[in-house]
């Protein structure tokens, strides 16, 4: 049967070569230390399964409205008024199936062919994807480690052309673990201020910063940027909730209403009994989303702290999210046991076929300089890793 060209130009997960290689290895009974993972290693907290079983129990196995029903619309806007400073009506929100299907379906709702989304390094992989899915441009702003990967006012500036549709932006970042100052934000902010830009800002890891870090919505900086901003956010990541795929977006109520649309035909609303625990998860989580916060603070100090002191290795603190994002290109150029190391896919692939760490080339993020560990494992098994790392890069 023949495959569409749409379908044709999507590429293989970049990732996907290290991971199936790192599970072929285990199978062999290889004991191999994984920092692949794009998942918090806890388990959904035990209240919000119990509200799940609850409503499961009283039948609420149908169809709801295609955003999601209203009171989780509206525990979402009540959440977003108190935590983020934001107001939001019910309508304004709708719910998705995991902020993956937010990102791809507000850039179906927003771009046209030949429109441009400025895209700053290093990104998540999934929104080039998702630009060219809706037709657009990913228009990619190379930024550098000495800005902390971060996009500069100067370097949006001269990103804008008359084609700029959209600006995107991830804080806390996946894979970069940094995070936008407020202050930051708000220069950015003020480049596209007047402009056709619009933001979509991907605020899913909003809950895991660590240290002095503040977390500021984009959309809560002006009235300029609430009205161009579409807020993408999830459960997910905060309350260990990958699983139930369940993410929602905020913003402008035709977009939100548009995006409805398409809902509509592509998948219907997202899983209802989810909706139900996702309102309990929202309303009062007892302390367990500031204990996972925690335990992943302690280990972002550690892994940074170990990388920084294997040589070659340079690895800002994460300020957010659960990634290290280490720059390792000092040793490019070097052969170690054989195995020429020529980039952050070579240093990847040499690593687990010699010391047994899957981590994740930063390649497919646009950043081939550095490469990705999670830890989102526990801290035996970083400590473990690290120290496979460095003998390896000792050798
Ligand atoms: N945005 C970013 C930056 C992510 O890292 C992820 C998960 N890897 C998502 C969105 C999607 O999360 P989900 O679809 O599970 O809600």
């Amino acid at each position: 049967m023949k495959v569409s060209e749409r379908a044709r130009a999507v590429p293989p997960s970049a990732t996907i070569a290290v991971t199936s290689r790192a599970k072929e290895l285990k199978a062999q009974g290889v004991d191999v230390v994984s920092f692949g993972a794009g998942e918090p290693d806890f388990d959904t907290p035990d209240y919000i399964k119990d509200a799940a079983i609850k409503a499961l129990k009283a039948g609420r196995t149908k169809y709801t409205a295609t955003p999601g029903i209203i009171e989780l619309r509206t525990a979402i806007a009540d959440k977003l008024q108190k935590e983020n400073g934001l107001k939001y009506t019910p309508d304004q929100i709708i719910a998705n199936i995991g902020a993956k299907h937010s990102v791809y379906e507000a850039m179906q709702a927003v771009l046209d062919p030949g429109d441009e989304v400025i895209l700053p390094t290093p990104y998540w992989v999934t929104y080039p994807e998702a630009i060219k899915l809706a037709g657009a441009t990913p228009k990619i702003v190379q930024t550098n480690r000495a800005n902390g990967y971060k996009i500069t006012p100067q370097q949006l500036k001269e990103a804008i052309t008359e084609k700029s549709a959209m600006l995107l932006i991830n804080s806390p970042n996946n894979p970069g673990g940094f995070t936008y100052t407020p202050e930051e934000l708000a220069d950015l902010a003020k480049v596209i201020e007047g402009t056709q830009v619009y933001v979509l800002s991907d605020e899913i890891y909003e809950k895991l910063i660590y240290g002095e870090t503040k977390f500021v919505s984009f959309a809560s900086l002006s009235d300029d940027a609430y009205s161009r901003t579409l807020t993408v956010n999830g459960f997910s990541k905060a309350f260990a909730m990958t699983g139930w795929r369940l993410g929602y977006t905020a913003g402008p109520l035709e977009v939100i209403k548009a995006m409805a649309r398409l809902q509509s035909h592509m998948t219907q609303n997202p899983v209802t009994f989810a909706q139900d625990a996702a309102i309990a998860a929202l309303k009062n989580d007892g302390g367990v989303v500031e204990k996972m916060r925690t335990e992943f603070e302690r280990r972002a100090k550690y892994m940074a702290q170990r990388l920084n002191g294997i040589e070659g290795v340079v690895c800002a603190e994460p300020t957010g999210a659960f990634y290290c994002f280490p720059d390792v290109s000092s040793h490019y150029g070097r052969t170690i046991n054989g195995a020429k190391i020529n980039g952050s896919t070579d240093f990847a692939k040499a690593l687990l076929e010699q010391a047994n760490v899957a981590l994740v080339p930063g390649l497919p993020f646009g950043c081939d300089n550095n490469v990705r560990l999670s830890f989102a494992c526990s801290l035996e098994q970083i400590t473990k890793g690290l120290d496979r790392i460095e003998e390896w890069l000792n050798r």
